[in-house]
């Protein structure tokens, strides 16, 4: 998938640019443990963490999460160090319902306990003495450096959240060829890059031509190519009329899920296929060819296929009508025999030697 597009995505453990100032503790702000894809509407535990230049004991400062328009998402305080960082709990936070770019932002408030010091200007704010009388230090009982204090601060944090794409497919249509009037069944799937659940969500086969909906089922298992797509089997009845038909499978939109489309190509034909291709292949030494293709194509009609067997023979079962077979196989030349009549309820037998194809090599 495009992943280029979104190359300003934030990478996990955000980093939000810090205000450099001229004071010496310089605080660095991170929001640990976003997805790689942030998708809109999904869900994440996040945990916000500040560091202090001077690895300040930060404990019991407060966190505040702010979204596009100021409104709070979370606020907490920092509990826990984590390496030199001091971290909330974890937060559970949803982002946005729609894609695009969001400007987040987080608002540092150091510990009321460190004003107990009392305010010290930027200027004032070196080390304190080792005088007696100096009051307590925040940070002195972990040993670490003792902090002056820290100001109120905001960290910027842009997000960029993603729309979800979904796709649909449909398989299990043997053959493409379809009896007219006459149930056939297949499967049909949907997956969406968010990995939503899409399970007893609608999807619903439309007939182009008739303008008309053919039938609607509910994605209920874990199916298809990986086992990455939410399926449904369909039974539907082929059209009436003979030919090529195309259908539309349609997943409907939903708060996050653009309307999504998959054509559905498929042949009617007029009676149930109760004629046979019997083809043999062989090399020019008589041998059987093994796992040569083999279709049998009506003209302006998708074509049946089959493979050789280990006796280098191949069945294809078709309507009545006349017909060009094809044989090939790689490292061998193919061939064809055309204007081939088969009767209903009779069978045709060919055979094919194929010959080597040395240009191949
Ligand atoms: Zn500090
Ligand atoms: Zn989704």
């Amino acid at each position: 998938m495009a992943a280029n597009n979104n190359e300003a995505e934030i990478d996990e453990g955000l980093a939000v640019q810090e205000e450099l100032s001229d004071a010496e503790h310089v605080l660095t702000c991170c929001i640990k443990d976003m997805p790689d894809k942030i998708y809109a509407c999904q869900k994440a535990e996040i945990i916000l963490s500040v560091a202090c230049s001077k690895h300040c004991d930060l404990s019991g400062a407060t966190v505040t999460l702010c979204g596009a328009e100021g409104s709070v998402i979370a606020s907490e305080q920092l509990i826990k160090q984590v390496s030199k960082e001091w971290c909330t709990r974890s937060i559970e936070v949803t982002f946005p319902e729609e894609a695009g770019t969001y400007e987040w932002t987080v608002f540092f408030e150091p510990s009321p306990d460190e004003g107990l010091n009392g305010w010290q200007s930027e200027e004032d704010s070196e080390y304190p003495s080792d005088d007696e009388d100096s009051s307590w230090v925040p940070g002195d009982e972990y040993g670490l450096d003792a902090c002056p204090l820290h100001e109120v601060q905001e960290f910027p944090a842009v997000l960029k959240v993603r729309s979800h794409k979904v796709s649909t497919l449909a398989w299990g249509l043997l053959g493409n060829h379809f009896v007219a009037d006459e149930p056939f069944t297949f499967t049909v799937g949907a997956q969406c890059d968010a990995s939503c659940d899409l399970k007893g969500q609608d999807i619903s086969i439309i007939d182009i031509d008739a303008e008309k909906p053919v039938h609607t089922a509910k994605l209920e298992y874990f199916g298809g190519p990986m086992k990455t797509f939410w399926c449904a089997d369909v039974t539907v009845k082929a059209p009436k009329d003979p030919g090529k038909h195309t259908w539309d499978i349609v997943l409907p939109a939903d708060k996050v899920h653009e309307e999504t489309h998959r054509p559905l190509m498929f042949w009617v034909i007029r009676q149930a296929p109760n004629a046979l291709v019997r083809v043999h292949v062989q090399t020019t030494k008589g041998e059987p060819l093994t796992g040569a293709s083999v279709s049998v194509q009506a003209k302006g009609d998708s074509p049946y296929r089959a493979r050789t067997d280990d006796g280098g023979d191949a069945m294809i079962k078709v309507p009545e009508g006349i017909y060009t077979v094809g044989v090939s196989k790689s490292a061998y030349m193919s061939t064809q025999d055309q204007n081939i009549t088969i009767k209903e309820n009779s069978a045709a037998n060919l055979t094919f030697v194929l010959e080597e194809d040395y240009m191949d090599y």
